[in-house]
């Protein structure tokens, strides 16, 4: 066979130079596995070299200044490689002191007289910019993009492998989205956007590009979502349970359940009966109760004989489930299990053998759920913990081992009807309104500065009352090893301050298992205070934390607040929750006053909607509620309904997409197809 123009994009990032075993796990670290895939990489925000208004600036900023050099730059030495190199600049009408460090050779470029433009951190006491280089005001490429990274691999290698990827493979980018959608939509060619994305000239190059990119996101996802939907309309399984044991399982639960949850085990039992395989959203806000609901129709389904799984998406979270259902279940014949990456060789031997002749009534798991030897006797029920961060594709494996399982998704981030219509296909939609009698309301308190005195007068109370106390550490999101660092200063500083208890540290380095045995101890209150990166998992119950302090809590984004605080106030015991920030910005302010105006976490969603969009140029897809990297589905609706609308027209006029103008299209569905169902 003859091979494709573009076959070098979807070969693995090792063809490129300079990419070894292990860079290519460094990068598989981050989701880059081929070619495709790193230009893919998009920045999450550039740094820019725009000449800026001396008088504008205050302590600390980082600017470009442009003015003309007044002194001759004095270099001095000191030690082995280090140097400073000194002169002033008239900038505006301001006299400022340059020093660059450790760059000697400038001594020779910079003139006294001379039209100058530097870089650096602006010292508003001594009117002195601490530069790292100089910026050439005429050339415009005065953007720098910025990638997320990990410690394995650095900002500065990625920009380099991005370049040098896109010398030699940039020409064999093609367009995917046929010519009839691109040209009334004035999309930019491929090769141009991406080129624009890491290379732009203004934050102009960026929009243009960006807006593309989004629209093309969106037509690919739909566009696979209705390709593999060929295959996918099928009937159900039925699940004929019986009503009498399931009421009589509910009589035993400890709490009643609330009317919003009533209605969606209601819902679920229908489409459980129902010929038609359930394919329904369950979404109710943090602590509203879904894991109830989930596991009466897991309950359900047992009494028809038939198993459930539920899928999670980190390993923690599986363990938490599995422990609180198999309590649950304890008076009961169900079955739980739960398999994770961590469980051994011979256990995952017997566990697939009992699975697969019916004796587990249900398996609890991360994507490991999926790998090909987990057969299922008769698998009718599976539900997918906070779905937004599975793809459409795994669910799909899913569906395809049981035949066609009944699916419930649940979240906690609520989506607009028509929008999840649009996103999921054809999606029912179950909503938990209230939360369980006798809860209060969080009382959430936003402080300025980390030192002030109501952190640790309310951390001494909450522990006075033997309470426990999650603290979330401040966040560098450019690199996890910073991140560690200020956690691990965080902790210290507690441990010293709170010497009579026991306080521990979890971040996102460690181990699953360490992760978990530090939760499962902080549950067991071993711990008191948890000093903790971001990773307190979604969905962490532990009833005795009554007090969140969250440092730098400017830099998360409003739902992301809201999950977090989430995690307290998890029973009839007052909760409080701190927010330590001082931003200067009047939309981290405003996000700040929410947090404290409201708990209700379908207020807050729509109000984080309309603030966000200012500053943020690709967003921060972490705290996204679907998964797209470019788009967001609620910002770019409108993109969306265009994708949609072309996805409807190109299959309808070419449903095996055989004609030339799809070619590309459908190789790329080809593509992307193969990689999905290899599950790592
Ligand atoms: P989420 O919706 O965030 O997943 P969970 O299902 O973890 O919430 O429920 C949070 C807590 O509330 C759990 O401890 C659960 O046992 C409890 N809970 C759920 N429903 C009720 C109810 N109707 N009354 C009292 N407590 C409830
Ligand atoms: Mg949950």
């Amino acid at each position: 066979m003859v091979k494709s123009k573009s076959s070098h994009l979807y070969e693995s990032v090792s063809i490129l130079s300079g990419v070894g075993a292990k860079k290519v796990e460094a990068l598989s670290g981050l989701g880059i596995r081929t070619v495709m895939d790193l230009f893919y990489y998009f920045p999450y925000r550039y740094e820019d070299f725009y000449e800026q208004n001396v008088y504008n600036l205050a302590d600390g900023d980082k600017a470009v200044l442009h003015g003309q050099v007044v002194t001759t730059p004095v270099l001095s030495r000191f030690g082995y490689k280090k140097s400073s190199l000194r002169f002033k600049m008239e900038v505006q009408d301001l006299v400022i002191n340059v020093v660059f460090f450790n760059q000697p050779y400038l001594r020779d470029k910079i003139m006294i007289g001379e039209d100058l433009a530097v870089y650096g951190k602006w010292e508003q006491a001594k009117l002195s910019l601490t530069a790292s280089k100089t910026v050439d005001l005429k050339k415009t490429d005065q953007l720098e993009p910025v990638y997320s990274t990990t410690a394995s691999i650095k900002q500065w290698a990625i920009r380099k492998l991005i370049k040098s990827a896109f010398e030699d493979y940039g020409s064999e980018l093609i367009n995917i989205v046929p010519n009839e959608i691109r040209d009334p939509l004035h999309l930019m060619d491929e090769h141009d956007m991406i080129f624009k994305i890491h290379f732009p000239k203004s934050y102009d190059d960026v929009k243009e590009a960006r807006q593309s990119a989004v629209f093309e996101e969106f037509f690919l996802y739909l566009g696979r979502l209705k390709w593999l939907k060929k295959d996918d309309d099928q009937l159900g399984i039925q699940v004929n349970y019986n009503l009498n044991e399931l009421k009589q399982f509910i009589e035993t639960l400890p709490f009643e359940l609330t009317d919003s949850q009533k209605h969606a085990v209601n819902e679920i039992c229908f489409d459980l009966k129902s010929e038609q395989a359930m394919n329904r959203l369950l979404q109710g806000d943090v602590g509203s109760g879904k894991t109830i609901v989930a596991a009466l129709g897991i309950y359900a389904a047992f009494t028809a004989k038939m198993q459930s799984a539920l899928m999670v998406p980190t390993e923690v979270l599986a363990a938490q489930h599995y422990d609180n259902l198999k309590q649950l279940f304890n008076d009961t014949n169900l079955q739980v299990a739960l398999l994770t990456s961590g469980t051994s060789k011979s256990e995952r031997k017997a566990l697939l053998e009992d699975l697969k002749n019916g004796k587990i009534d249900l398996l609890i798991g991360t994507h490991a759920l999926i790998q090909p030897d987990v057969e299922f006797n008769n698998l009718a029920f599976v539900i997918i913990d906070e779905q937004h961060r599975f793809g459409v594709n795994q669910r799909r494996a899913l569906r395809v081992k049981g035949l066609m399982p009944n699916i419930l998704s649940m979240t906690a981030t609520p989506i607009p009807r028509t929008l999840a219509i649009t996103i999921y296909g054809s999606i029912k939609i179950s909503t938990i309104k209230e939360m369980p009698k006798g809860r209060l309301p969080i009382k959430t308190i936003w402080v300025k500065g980390a030192s002030d005195p109501l952190i640790d007068r309310a951390v001494r109370y909450e522990l006075e009352h033997d309470h426990q106390v999650y603290v979330v550490a401040p966040l560098v999101a450019e690199s996890e090893t910073m991140d560690l660092r200020n956690a691990e200063e965080i902790y210290d500083q507690y441990v010293q301050n709170y010497p009579k208890v026991e306080v521990a540290l979890l971040h996102g380095k460690m181990k699953p298992d360490d992760k978990e045995q530090i939760l499962n101890d902080f549950a067991a209150k071993k711990y008191r205070i948890l000093v903790s990166t971001t990773v307190i998992e979604v969905g962490v119950d532990v009833k005795d934390a009554t007090l969140m302090i969250i440092y730098d809590a400017n830099r998360f984004g409003l739902s992301q607040l809201h999950q977090l605080r989430g995690r307290v106030g998890r029973s009839s015991i007052q909760s409080y929750c701190i927010l330590v920030a001082n931003p200067q910005n009047e939309v981290a302010k405003k996000r700040l006053e929410l947090m404290v105006e409201s708990n209700d976490g379908f207020f807050l969603a729509e109000n984080d909607l309309k603030l966000r969009g200012a500053g943020e140029v690709f967003g921060n897809r972490q705290s996204g509620e679907i998964n797209f990297k470019v788009g967001d589905p609620l910002e770019d609706q409108k993109s969306l309904q265009l994708a949609r609308d072309a996805v409807d027209q190109v299959f309808s006029k070419d449903p095996e997409l055989t004609d030339a103008e799809n070619q590309n299209f459908h190789e790329f569905l080809v593509h992307t197809k193969d990689q999905d169902e290899t599950i790592d």
